[in-house]
């Protein structure tokens, strides 16, 4: 059985039950840890899929975790935190953290964070084994080797700066990337003003590739916090399924279908012969 791994790192045992109990109910295998070192041990020897770390924790601060483990893995790490504070969250993203969550949260909240960090995962792997130089999502292709970007199979015409800026946001596709982590990607610094541009660029990429720039579909903002480049590929069936058990589903699903199909040739087929 080929079920996604996660580690729940979380000193609160109500809240550590009822992540756990939603991942058992939704066909997550899990594995938990009540503090920072624990946490650090539990990746190191169990390397899971996915860590969905709580912040307050009674040994190690949560983002003195996030910095450790970043030292040798790029496991997917979604924080979940009672810190409310933008600051905080812009923090433990800069720390290596790929996602948020803040307490209170909901059930379907934190199933949906992880759907798109399982999407995340899953283009990663076809990257890795395919190699690919192609980047698609939805109607936009990237040709990484030529240095051009597509949208609907036109050219676009994009600045230096805008073609970075996409380039940076698809190869962190679902990750929610800081102000500071761009504009240090982008131009080497983190000035107020590489700020300003950035929101200037960011505005002139999106007239470009969003159909309408009032409610993106590519580039969705955190407010205060960065960007994040959202993956167009929808599973609308039961979220339980991974990627390869929900492809084995469609598949028997169609040759249900065909059968189907072809039972009813052969039922008229019969009706007419006996006709
Ligand atoms: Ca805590």
């Amino acid at each position: 059985m080929n079920k996604t791994q996660i580690l729940v790192v979380e000193d609160d045992s109500p809240i550590r039950n009822l992540i756990t109990t939603t991942l058992k109910t939704n066909n997550y295998r899990y594995l938990t840890a009540v503090n920072g070192e624990s946490a650090i041990s539990q990746t190191a020897s169990h390397n899971p899929d996915i860590i969905l770390l709580d912040l307050g924790l009674p040994d190690i601060d949560g983002v003195e975790v996030i910095k450790k483990i970043r030292t040798w893995t790029n496991t997917p790490i979604i924080v979940i935190s009672a810190r409310t504070e933008d600051a905080d969250k812009i923090e433990a993203l800069d720390a290596g953290a790929d996602d948020y969550l803040t307490k209170p949260f909901s059930v379907d909240e934190l199933l949906a964070r992880l759907r798109v960090t399982v999407r995340r995962l899953s283009l990663m792997q076809t990257d890795m084994t395919q190699n690919t130089s192609v980047f698609e999502n939805g109607d936009l292709k990237i040709d990484y080797a030529a240095g051009c970007a597509y949208l609907n199979g036109e050219e676009l015409h994009l600045t230096p700066i805008e073609y970075k800026l996409l380039i940076l946001l698809s190869r962190n596709v679902g990750r929610v990337l800081t102000y500071t982590y761009i504009t240090k990607n982008i131009w080497g610094s983190s000035w107020e003003n590489d700020l300003a541009s950035l929101r200037v660029f960011m505005a002139t990429l999106r007239k470009k590739i969003e159909k309408d720039v009032n409610s993106p579909q590519y580039i969705q903002t955190h407010i205060g916090i960065g960007y994040r480049m959202l993956s167009l590929i929808h599973i609308s069936e039961p979220t339980r399924r991974t990627p390869i058990s929900y492809a084995v589903f469609c598949l028997k699903k169609k040759k249900k279908k065909k059968m189907t199909r072809s039972n009813n040739c052969l039922m008229k087929y019969t009706q007419k012969v006996s006709v």
